[in-house]
């Protein structure tokens, strides 16, 4: 079954690990970019990479991001020479970002450097770049900040409350080449248990996408928040920040113009009324990827609803 799947860091990539299991080169995964920025020389793409690492069998588990057993010697030196060191880039993953900037200055498009990064990697599913254009989110503090992401997220611990997200270069940003024709094709799309504001939302805001998803027959979302609150990272606080209400039942609102079904966790099935009130199929299954194990239950579950 030709699968497409949006996904932005560890919610999406435990998810596309499964998918990947039980659909091989039938799964295309289309990255967020807009946490991508410029450290150290070199064009980062965090979301890309987790992704890629996980697909490829090499990611830091524990950690999330990152190639497991990976060394910080790079960033320590730098640290001692008086360099910000706060983005904490492994060695390896430095290579990674170092390779796509390269094929980036001899002209590549970023799609076409990622094509060939995770193919060396040993990814078997196809994994699209959202943009080939600079899209970059720009998060505005309720203390009247303006942070680029990597400063509220890595920098700032993504502890500041969000009063808005922005995404600068949007309008003109087209969606990368096989973006719009793989959604088009797709037998099913997937919304990952990724970020609503931060990695899904990137993607859906690219112009043509949001039309393609609601004119598509199937798009099953599966619920990044479970029992209330974000397993990582800021996805709960900023439902609360942002006035979007509470629970797996706000984030299905937030993708009511073009989700057929909503997939809460067991735990949730409490919520699937609400979600059905917004003319959404409601299902629950057990989403909790906490191994392998359970990211392809998830995934053929998925399959078969
Ligand atoms: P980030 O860039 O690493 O923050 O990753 P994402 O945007 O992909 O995902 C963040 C969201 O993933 C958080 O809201 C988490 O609750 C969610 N998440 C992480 N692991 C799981 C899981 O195993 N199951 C579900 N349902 N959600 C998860
Ligand atoms: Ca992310």
């Amino acid at each position: 079954m030709k699968v497409v799947a949006l996904a932005g860091g560890v919610g999406g990539a435990k998810l596309l690990v499964g998918l990947q299991s039980v659909t091989g080169s039938d799964l295309t995964a289309i990255v967020n970019t807009g946490d991508d920025a410029e450290l150290y020389g070199v064009h980062v793409s965090p979301d890309l990479d987790i992704v890629t690492y996980w697909l490829a069998g090499i990611a830091d588990h524990e950690r999330g991001w990152g190639i497991e057993a990976d060394t910080f010697d790079l960033v320590d030196a730098l640290e001692r020479l008086g360099e910000d060191a706060w983005f904490r880039l492994g060695d390896r993953d430095f290579a990674t970002c170092l390779a796509r900037t390269r094929r980036l200055r001899a002209g590549m498009t970023l799609s076409e450097a990622s094509g060939e990064l995770t193919r060396r990697l040993g990814v078997i599913a196809r994994v699209l770049p959202m943009s080939d254009d600079s899209v970059r989110t720009v998060i505005e503090t309720s203390d009247g900040r303006r942070l680029e992401f990597q400063e509220y997220f890595v920098k700032e611990h993504n502890r500041p409350e969000v009063a808005a997200v922005s995404f600068d270069g949007l309008e003109d940003a087209k969606p990368a080449p096989g973006v719009l024709d793989a959604l088009a094709d797709a037998e099913l799309v997937i919304l990952c248990p990724s970020n609503p504001f931060l990695s899904i939302a990137p993607i859906t805001s690219l112009m043509g996408v949001e039309e393609t998803l609601a004119a598509h027959p199937r798009v099953i979302a599966v619920s990044p928040i479970v029992r209330g609150a974000a397993l990582r990272g800021p996805a709960d606080r900023m439902l609360r920040s942002l006035g979007a209400g509470a629970g797996a039942a706000a984030v299905a609102r937030l993708y009511a113009g073009f989700c057929d079904e909503f997939v809460v966790d067991v735990s949730d099935r409490a919520e699937s009324a609400a979600v059905e009130e917004l003319g959404i199929k409601a299902v629950a299954l057990p989403t909790i990827m906490s191994d392998r194990g359970a990211s392809e239950r998830l995934a053929s579950s998925l399959l078969e609803l």
